[in-house]
């Protein structure tokens, strides 16, 4: 009998607080975590106005030495900002505070400083608010994005009331992103019996449920009330957590992945991430040979872009970026296999899905 060999190493939030007014337990949840002394809270200039100012008050009240930094988006510049205002403040925690790219800092900021960190999203545009990934912008003659492996935080707060604040084009895009696990899925199963790869059946059943509770309640997420963002941001970090199960982004990342970062590098600043792999979704559903329309269906429903122009796309962007995709992550067997689609190919997949018309 062979060797029995596989290890895997999981790691989550210690805790998850979701629903109305949950910010306010942020001290109790801090020293539930073991937590104290000096927090660096990363937000932004209006983000503070959300909810950084209020972390902020919430954590001197409860005794804690809080100081308050703001940023903008997650680059090199202000992720090495972050890391030195950490040292030099002797900070023995962080909290991130904003829609994305504070987020986004503060996951890398703190894994490199060695710090606990606790995310206060005031957005949900991707499953990035709990997740062992974070995406650094690399600016430059050609804009790109590098896809880093950063810790897990040790709490997440997503307030529904906060949340409920956020524009509804963010939300959708997270729902987006959330209900693209579905062909992430399918593409991972494909790797696993044409390449034998790693799969993990929890990481998988877990994927696939979030992103069936976003087709599911469609449009019930549609009413951006507080009850919709309550069951839509659970979904949201049931996704970031399947990552942490698998040890790779597999489980929420396939070619409709690859797609949307192949349009990163082609229409750079255009469409939200979620967007564009929920438009990458419904075309490698098509490839898959699988039910395409009902994913195009509950992105309508909840108003996620379904086409080229709702996107802000151009038709000879969506053919070169499906063209590419095939070659974005060479090391990733997907639904698009070793060499990707032709330009004839990749037209008339936009095209017979209605993505261009
Ligand atoms: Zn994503």
């Amino acid at each position: 009998m062979e060797e029995f060999t596989k290890t895997r190493f999981m790691s989550f939030p210690r805790e998850i607080n979701v629903g109305h007014k949950v910010v306010d337990y942020i001290g109790r949840s801090v020293e539930d975590c073991y937590l104290g002394g000096t927090a660096l809270i990363v937000t932004g200039p209006k983000t503070k106005h959300v909810a950084g100012n209020r972390v902020y008050d919430l954590l001197q009240d409860g005794g804690f030495e809080p100081q308050l930094v703001e940023m903008g988006e997650c680059n090199q510049e202000n992720v090495d900002t972050v890391e030195n205002l950490a040292r030099e403040i002797k900070a023995n925690f962080m909290i991130g505070v904003g829609g994305g790219a504070k987020i986004e800092i503060t996951k890398i900021a703190a894994t490199n400083t060695g710090l606990p960190y606790i995310n206060v999203p005031t957005a949900t545009p991707h499953d990035g608010i709990c997740s062992p990934r974070a995406v650094l912008q690399k600016g430059g003659d050609h804009p790109s994005i590098a896809s880093i492996a950063v810790k897990m935080p040790m709490g997440v707060f997503a307030d529904t009331e906060i949340l409920q604040t956020q524009p509804y084009k963010t939300h959708a895009a997270g729902c987006a992103d959330v209900l693209s696990n579905i062909t992430a899925v399918m593409d991972w199963e494909l790797a696993k019996r044409l390449r034998n790869v790693d799969y993990s059946t929890s990481a998988a059943t877990l994927s696939k449920l979030s992103a069936q509770v976003m087709m599911d309640y469609a449009g019930f997420i549609r009413r951006n009330t507080e009850d919709s963002i309550w069951l839509s941001s659970k979904a949201i970090i049931v996704s970031g957590i399947c990552i942490s199960i698998a040890g790779s982004s597999e489980p929420a990342s396939g070619a409709e992945h690859m797609f949307s970062h192949s349009l990163d590098m082609i229409a750079p600043g255009k469409a939200l991430h979620g967007e564009k792999a929920g438009l990458g979704s419904i075309m490698m559903m098509y490839l898959h040979g699988g039910d395409w329309k009902k994913i195009k269906a509950s992105l309508e429903k909840f108003g996620a872009p379904t086409t080229a122009k709702e996107a802000g796309f151009t038709n000879e962007e969506i053919i070169k970026g499906l063209v590419k995709a095939g070659s974005i992550r060479p090391g990733r067997f997907t639904i698009l296999g070793t060499n990707g689609l032709t330009d004839e190919a990749a037209a008339n997949l936009a095209r017979t899905t209605g993505v261009i018309d």
